[in-house]
């Protein structure tokens, strides 16, 4: 019997197109919610027509997968109802509230399975909020949907396995990159070899980034921190850092930075789902059963959303929370369930050694954020600002120091400066990251006009 209420997949990407064919090959009609215009999500990400380009020159060594997940999600279409351009900005009450071009709604649901994503974690430095200052994920995005560069001379700085991969998506598109400054040790001081062959493609392919980078002449730089951007009337013109108590610069007119991602949970805490603190992701994450399940029992989670673990795990992922939904219902393949906890699990130490050897998090950057750099761009709120405040209130809780410095209290809701923050109060504190809290979900998720309210039909 099919239930008045349709369930939900919010997120089309590797995660949410797995769990969509699930569901749908087993008979069930789920609605697919996306904010993007076409699926794919993040990896998969697609230009508008005219700026269309096939899907090697978009997606590389991926090409292959997202012209499979492309046809899999024309396969499922009749079988599903697609949403795309519509931006779930809050849920109560198992209602969905969605706005798509201008117009809000609500939309009951029976069972909701959240493949979010995830978004870029940066480090503020001065100068990080001067035009021709973008994060990593948003530069990319720039080369992959509107086929530009975010400048003519571009600096990459941060750490992970984007970092190199989108430098070289930029240096093979034709751009002049000045440089790659990445935080972690160079490779020759890592250790973890056997965990990092556990998965020998992207290890492979990471080493293919660096190689290419370095047979273009791009100068890669290791061990590094970050001292300020430099910016004029006319946007940025270089970046200082130091390495190895040396300092350096790289002149550039546009800086790409990003430090790893971190999950989008917000949905997950307007669900009322419990979290449990990560000390790998420096992230609080919701509790799962590992196969998708939470702590709501109608509510399913894959993907970055649960976990920042790729995209090849996300799509597993999808299709096992959609599994676990099925089985909930009575319907599950415990067979099949198996094979997938197996592959996601023999992923695992590939992205630990990722995760804590080759690219860790250098959150005691976050110790070293001067007084004046802004932290809190919506809010103008500086690293200063929340010193003082921590010091004066003895608050370490980051939503009593939002509550008295208004930090993450504008747009973004702390999407872009959370993390940061957490760790500037936690230095600033003396206290263990996990004190700080998580920064408590607010609708809406994303700025939407007062006006598209007004005009709310229920
Ligand atoms: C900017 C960026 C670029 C990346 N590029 C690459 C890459 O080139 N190669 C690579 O291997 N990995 C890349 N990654 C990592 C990669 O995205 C993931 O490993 C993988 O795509 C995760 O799949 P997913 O289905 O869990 O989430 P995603 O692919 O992120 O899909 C989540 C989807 O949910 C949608 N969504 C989220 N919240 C809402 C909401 N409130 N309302 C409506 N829709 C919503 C988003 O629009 C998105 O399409 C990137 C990550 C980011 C953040």
């Amino acid at each position: 019997m099919r239930l008045d209420r349709p369930m939900v997949i919010i997120g089309a990407g590797p995660a949410g197109i797995s769990a969509a064919k699930t569901l749908a090959a087993a008979g069930e009609r789920p609605v697919v919610i996306d904010e993007n215009a076409y699926p794919g999500g993040q990896i998969f990400r697609r230009p508008p027509a005219a700026l269309a380009r096939n899907e090697t020159q978009l997606y590389g060594f991926d090409a292959s997968r997202a012209r499979r997940l492309k046809s899999t999600f024309e396969a499922i279409a009749p079988s599903i109802e697609y949403r795309a351009e519509t931006l779930v900005w809050s849920v109560e009450d198992r209602r969905l509230h969605l706005s798509t071009a201008g117009i809000v709604k609500c939309m009951p649901f029976s069972r909701i399975l959240l493949a979010a994503g995830a978004m870029d974690r940066v480090i503020p430095i001065n100068g990080w909020t001067a035009p021709g200052v973008f994060s990593l994920g948003a530069a990319q995005i720039a080369l992959k949907a509107q086929a530009t560069f975010i400048g003519k001379r571009v600096v990459f700085i941060g750490t992970g396995p984007l970092l190199y991969l989108v430098a070289y998506q930029y240096a093979k598109a034709g751009a002049d990159v000045a440089a790659v400054l990445d935080s972690s040790e160079p490779f020759s001081k890592i250790t973890p070899l056997p965990a990092l062959l556990a998965d020998i493609s992207n290890f492979s392919r990471g080493l293919f980034y660096v190689s290419q980078l370095l047979l273009r002449g791009v100068k890669i730089q290791t061990a590094i921190a970050p001292i300020e951007i430099v910016a004029g009337d006319r946007g940025v013109t270089s970046i200082r850092y130091e390495q190895s108590g040396q300092q350096g610069q790289s002149d550039c007119d546009a800086v790409a930075i990003g430090y790893g991602l971190r999950s989008e949970t917000q949905l997950a805490d307007l669900l009322g789902l419990s979290f449990q603190f990560d000390r790998r992701q420096r992230q609080w994450l919701p509790v799962t059963d590992g196969a998708g399940r939470t702590s709501v029992p109608h509510v399913y989670i894959a993907g970055d959303g649960a976990s920042v673990r790729g995209s090849e795990v996300a799509e597993w992922e999808g299709e096992l929370a959609a599994l676990s939904l099925l089985e909930d219902m009575g319907r599950g393949s415990q067979k099949r369930a198996s094979v997938l906890r197996r592959r996601i699990d023999s992923l695992s130490p590939f992205r630990r050694a990722l995760d804590d050897h080759v690219f860790p998090f250098p959150h005691h950057f976050a110790e070293a954020i001067r007084d004046e750099t802004i932290v809190c761009r919506c809010e103008g709120i500086t690293a200063g600002q929340i010193r003082e405040t921590v010091a004066t209130t003895g608050e370490a809780d980051i939503n009593r120091i939002k509550a008295f410095s208004r930090l993450g209290m504008g747009r973004c809701q702390g999407r872009v400066c959370g993390a940061a923050a957490c760790e500037l109060i936690a230095a600033t504190a003396r206290t263990d990251i996990s004190a700080t809290g998580r920064l408590r979900g607010q609708a809406p998720l994303k700025p939407i006009p007062l006006s598209i309210l007004a005009g709310d039909r229920r």
